[in-house]
């Protein structure tokens, strides 16, 4: 056989050798989720394979009668599930539709406000020191908000203080900007509308991770609480293809389609504006229901943790009223973030390490970091409630807090995870969650 082939038969080895793990595990990264079979069918069309420069009906593209239809239903129904004027299905990920944002509402160079990457804030909003996308890519000077650590929340009036202060100091700024990627309570979005009326900012939202939740009426509605644009991951709690979207006032929407072409990008992934059309009809008919779980599942995820003598942030308000945890282990016998990411990951528990507000005064990095993010978007669409919840965080409490033997705890996770083996919340289907849709 030919050193090529071998390693062609390996690439597809190695998919099965996921998909199968995957099968088995706990995934609590708050980031992801598992997509439908309807989805994951209608990401390997065609579409794949073609070209669709511009707006439907206008496409600098031969071809595309089709998938300028698609894309027309995609738009449509993004439009009506955030109930929003305008809505760009194009970015091909939630970093390239914050990019969009920043080219739609600013110059380059000019100033905004963002979460820090300590406070939640994700790196796409953070400064050129950091190498972040609104520093390095666009030369913006970020600012970033004034948190209460207590309340894991933007602090308002030191916010608004602070604002004035850039203001009248001639330091001014453009956009302020919502939304991270540690996102347990919603944002005071409408408290800063009239500030930024009053000096002309834009108010921008980065529904990354909530998006899902947002769609379904859930966490918070920042297009009605002042909110002039709006970005969007489709991976997160929103359970589609790994794409982006863009939402915002009609007024914006010249600049925002600017933005994606000839701006951002030629190709748009045309396949994956299919899988979003996809699963946005599927959140129209089982967002509501799938969303409330998520947000009981975390709840009850946080409980269970915090019952076994676990230190959940944010217990007197509840821990989340998204879907996302965040624990601080600093003080579990592993002691950081990185110990409790790979001993869980041997125990077949997929979670992250993260950084926790205080880890820096602390002498912790990112690597090292005294915290973990939980998210329980996956395990709610395969049909998991609140007692699953407390079956998962008994394993954890077996690896970090007993010291118990991770390949038996993965033994075990693997039996537990027998039984949700399908997508829930979908319309219906055969097609085990995690079968790799192979046509060779
Ligand atoms: C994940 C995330 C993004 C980036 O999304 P991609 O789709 O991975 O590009 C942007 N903003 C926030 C707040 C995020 O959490």
């Amino acid at each position: 056989m030919s050193e090529h082939k071998k390693l062609y038969d390996t690439v597809f080895d190695l998919i099965e050798k996921h998909d199968n793990w995957m099968s088995k595990t706990i995934n609590l990264i708050a980031s992801e989720n598992i997509s439908s079979p309807a989805v994951r069918s209608a990401i390997v069309c065609d579409f794949r394979d073609r070209y669709a420069e511009g707006w439907p009906g206008e496409r600098v593209y031969a071809g595309c009668k089709y998938i300028d239809e698609v894309e027309l239903i995609c738009i449509d129904l993004a439009k009506k599930l955030y109930n929003a004027e305008f809505a760009d299905v194009r970015p091909v990920s939630g970093v390239v539709a914050n990019l969009m944002m920043y080219t739609a509402t600013m110059a380059p160079g000019d100033r905004m406000m963002a979460l820090s990457i300590a406070h939640g804030g994700h790196i796409s909003h953070a400064r050129r020191n950091l190498g972040g996308t609104a520093g390095a890519v666009r030369g913006h000077k970020v600012r970033n908000w004034v948190f209460d650590e207590k309340e894991f929340n933007i602090d308002v009036d030191a916010s608004i203080k602070e604002i004035r202060k850039l203001q009248e100091g001639g330091q001014e700024i453009k956009l302020l900007l919502f939304g991270g990627s540690v996102f347990p309570f919603p944002h005071p979005v409408k408290e800063f509308r009239d500030i930024a009326d009053e000096y002309g900012m834009r108010i921008g939202y980065d529904s990354a991770h909530v998006s899902g939740l947002i769609a379904a009426g859930r966490f918070q509605d920042p297009l009605r609480e002042g909110a002039d644009i709006m970005t969007a991951s489709t991976h997160k709690t929103m359970p589609g293809p790994q794409h982006g979207i863009v939402l915002a006032r009609e007024e914006l929407s010249e600049a925002v389609k600017r933005a994606a072409f000839p701006g951002m990008m030629s190709n748009h992934h045309l396949h994956n504006v299919a899988g979003l059309a996809v699963v946005l009809a599927e959140m129209m008919e089982f967002g509501k229901d799938y969303s409330e779980q998520i947000i009981k599942n975390a709840k009850a995820l946080a409980q269970a943790l915090y019952d076994r003598g676990w230190k959940v942030i944010a217990e007197h308000k509840g821990f989340t009223e998204s879907h996302v945890v965040l624990v601080d282990i600093s003080e579990t016998p592993m002691k950081n973030g990185r110990i409790v990411e790979e001993q869980l990951e041997r125990a077949n528990i997929i979670i992250n390490r993260n950084l926790l507000p205080w880890d820096k005064k602390m002498g912790r990095d990112y690597k090292t970091p005294g915290g973990i993010r939980l998210g329980t978007s996956e395990m709610t669409r395969l049909g998991m409630r609140e007692p699953e919840m407390d079956a998962i965080a008994e394993f954890m409490h077996r690896v970090v807090m007993k010291g118990e033997s991770v390949v038996k705890v993965a033994e075990d996770v693997a039996e537990f995870r027998k039984e949700y083996q399908k997508v829930q919340f979908a319309f219906d289907t055969k097609t085990p969650a995690y079968k790799h849709l192979r046509f060779l």
